[in-house]
């Protein structure tokens, strides 16, 4: 994995991860998405550590995943820890895109959601499309004024991201508007609408998150994995990865339409383009 793909330091019991690919908002390409995993894999089994945080380098947390940096590495193998798909780097057509995306997109977000331990993300500037499923898995999110959310992926013809939770972090309406305008929601709005925690000004981000991380970890370690599994539990029987499910292979149908009727399995749209389109609220 190319060095510094992830910044990681460690303040007292608290563990803060930093994406830190400024030059391209923090796109996850898979040595990301691999070193996240990694570092969570041995956050979840390290004792001294109460809670972690996610957050970004540079003017944006996570502009999603890699559609065009120089660093882009779709065929790159990726470490798997479940036995449930074979390496992808070598295939074609829709089993490579499935396979990649059934692990690194979807597989190891719900992973992260399975900490043991609370998580807790911290967003500044844009949050878009895969940056989603890096904060949706989370326990709490904390966004400063100037954060922003979209999943403007419907303009790629793909109806939403892998990782489908929108109607359980916002309501169901609001997720209609969310996915089908696929417009960027503001931080105060993201508040309102119960996505995310707290909202502060850009210079109190860290210190905000600081406090609820630190109040995190202080807390009994057994009862705050219960509590997680017992949350999660909920969730799912209210649906959450039965839905996933459908939408995922929905996810993929409009992939491989695109790959069979244009150049590529993301409708034409680029990171520009996407940006270009993705109009204040
Ligand atoms: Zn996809």
């Amino acid at each position: 994995m190319p060095e510094g793909v992830l910044l990681s330091e460690r303040e007292g019991a608290v563990l803060w991860l930093t994406l830190n690919r400024p030059r391209y908002r923090n796109a996850l390409n898979i040595a990301l998405i691999t070193a996240l995993d990694d570092a969570l894999a041995e956050a979840a089994s390290d004792d001294g550590l109460g809670a972690v945080v996610i957050g970004g380098a540079g003017p944006h947390f996570c502009s999603g995943h890699d559609l065009g940096s120089p660093g882009r590495d779709l065929e790159k193998p990726f470490r798997r820890v479940a036995t449930t798909w074979y390496d992808h780097s070598d295939k074609e057509g829709a089993e490579a895109i499935l396979v990649r995306e059934d692990e690194a997109y979807l597989s190891i977000p719900l992973r992260w959601r399975e900490l043991p331990k609370p998580l807790i993300a911290m967003v500044h500037g844009a949050c878009v499309a895969g940056g989603l499923s890096l904060i949706w898995p989370a326990d709490l999110i904390v966004a400063s004024e100037d954060a922003y959310f979209a999943d403007p992926v419907v303009r790629m013809g793909i109806p939403g991201i892998e990782y489908f939770a929108h109607q359980y972090v916002m309501s169901t309406r609001i997720a209609r508007e969310f996915l089908l305008l696929g417009d960027r929601m503001s931080a105060s709005r993201a508040y309102e609408v119960g996505m995310v925690n707290r909202v502060v000004p850009r210079d109190e981000l860290r210190e905000t998150t600081a406090r609820l991380a630190e109040r995190c970890a202080a807390r009994p370690r057994f009862g705050v994995a219960l509590a997680k599994r017992a949350l999660n539990a909920v969730e799912d029987r209210m649906g959450l990865r039965d839905g996933m499910s459908t939408a995922f292979g929905l996810h993929q149908v409009a992939h491989a339409h695109s790959a069979l009727t244009s150049d590529d399995h993301v409708g034409g749209q680029n990171p520009r383009s996407i940006a270009r389109d993705l109009a204040p609220e």
